[in-house]
């Protein structure tokens, strides 16, 4: 390793990132940033104030903030307020943006390789290119995603995505056009909303197609054929390096405290005994969904420990945990532990944890094949439902739970996915296989390392 990263005159080369400000994209960023720091090169990382990184977790690296503190509305209609807050990013960030990366350029020019961007930061990076700096984009979701976005005009125009035909079609309808997908795999809209969705998206695509390259946290083995699919749809190399957790665990991007006391509590629990339940960062549920939620974990009987975290039921106070119901904590004494925020990738490669409840964001997703344990998927919006698909229908290491939440069915989930014998055993073999060519691909000479070192390739040719 080392000294890749370096030019003939042995300067360090130098990436610069600018990631969309949520803990699903903050993450695979700084793990991309850790593995391109350890092959040589030197990071300059760009953020918003508005869920800035800390700084001090990343000695090695520059920070340069952005002015932009805007934070999301509040409202139960996460996609649309989702897609105004990423439009806004774009919008605010630019001109600070151009300012900064000029100020640097001026310092730095010789050095910097290329801006590595979300791949929703389309504004940003045809700033950094106005500037002469070569742009990479990052994809934090899966290729079969990234697949969907570029199908999204034909899926819109055919109807597939308008709330009213969406609901007034058969939810396990298959879209012929776009298979595995069903109707219910897909998030729907209605006008203005499904109008600013098709910007978002079609901003994405462009974003990609005038990159100089796409980086995505995929795996060969995992997505042969929406990778093959991708390829084939863009004029740009495709660099699946991921699951990048594996490559370069970042525990230190948290923006929130993480109760690390909940790993001794697994400490003393049983191999795969133990239901780990977290719902990521951004989704939320009602409140009865809460008490369905409580009730069909106690009722399964097992061990749990679940991330409760701040403002995940709507309309509870988004600054404390949300209340549980009269009984559960009796009910459930000394049989599990309720945290705000987990250190969720040791959590999950835990020997105790036996199965995963996700609400399916991707590195849930892939933080959870990685861990081997299968996966009961409850999606809430966006890219949600399309890997819950995969989990359930593809790879077949896991169950997805739609419809009305209701505590029987939680229960009878948790028991077939953890008990003895049965379904459960097919799911849990699956699942310690997918692990397994996760693996595969990460070793010495697997897909994503020899990506990887095609990647550090590329990025070395960009301004050589
Ligand atoms: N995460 C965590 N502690 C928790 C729950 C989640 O550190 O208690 C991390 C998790 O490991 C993942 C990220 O937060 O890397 C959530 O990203 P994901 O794409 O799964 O979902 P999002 O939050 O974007 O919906």
């Amino acid at each position: 390793m080392g000294s890749v990263g370096q030019t003939a005159t042995g300067h360090r080369r130098r990436v610069l990132f600018f990631s969309l400000p949520y803990q699903g994209h903050i993450n695979p960023m700084f793990q991309l940033a850790g593995l391109l720091h350890a092959r040589g090169f030197a990071v300059t990382v760009f953020h918003t104030h508005f869920n800035a990184p800390d700084a001090s977790q990343h000695p090695a690296y520059d920070f340069v903030p952005v002015q932009f503190d805007g934070t999301p509305a509040d409202s139960a209609d996460t996609v649309r307020v989702t897609v105004e807050h990423v439009l806004a990013v774009n919008r605010a960030c630019e001109a600070p943006f151009r300012e900064r990366l000029a100020a640097l350029l001026e310092e730095e020019e010789e050095e910097v390789a290329c801006l590595v961007a979300d791949a929703h930061l389309l504004t940003l990076m045809d700033v950094a290119r106005g500037l002469g700096v070569p742009t990479l984009a990052l994809r934090t979701g899966s290729a079969a995603c990234f697949r969907w976005f570029m199908a999204f005009p034909m899926l819109c125009d055919k109807g597939y995505l308008s709330s009213h035909v969406a609901e007034s079609q058969e939810p396990d309808m298959l879209v012929t056009e776009l298979p595995p997908y069903r109707v219910r795999d897909m998030p729907s809209a209605s006008g203005a909303t499904l109008g600013l969705m098709r910007d978002l998206i079609s901003r994405a695509v462009t974003a990609v197609n005038a990159s100089s390259g796409l980086i995505i946290n995929t795996f060969d083995a995992l997505e042969t054929d929406e990778l093959a699919s991708l390829r084939r749809g863009l004029a740009v190399p495709v660099f699946d390096i991921g699951p990048l957790h594996v490559h370069s665990p970042a525990a230190s991007s948290s923006l929130l405290r993480q109760d690390r006391g909940c790993l001794d509590w697994l400490d003393a629990r049983g191999p795969a005994s133990v239901l780990y339940v977290s719902f990521g960062s951004l989704a939320s549920m009602s409140a009865a969904d809460l008490v369905e939620t409580a009730w069909g974990i106690a009722n399964s009987g097992r061990p749990f420990l679940w991330v409760l975290r701040p403002g995940l039921v709507r309309g509870a106070p988004p600054s404390q945990p949300p209340p549980l119901p009269d009984g559960f904590h009796a009910e459930t004494r000394g049989r599990g532990t309720v945290v705000s925020w987990a250190p969720q990738e040791e959590v999950l490669a835990h020997p105790a944890v036996g199965a995963f409840w996700t609400h399916c964001g991707w590195n849930s997703t892939l933080e959870g094949v990685c861990a081997g344990v299968p996966m009961l998927c409850r999606p809430c919006f966006g890219d949600q439902m399309g890997n819950a698909r995969y989990v359930d229908h593809v790879w077949r290491t896991g169950l997805a739970l739609h419809g009305e939440l209701e505590r029987g069915k939680v229960e009878a989930a948790i028991s077939t996915m953890m008990g003895a014998g049965g379904p459960g055993t097919a799911l849990r073999g699956r699942a310690r296989e997918l692990c397994r060519r996760a693996a595969e691909c990460m070793a010495k000479a697997g897909s994503s390392d020899l990506n990887v070192d095609k990647l550090v390739n590329h990025i070395m040719s960009l301004t050589a």
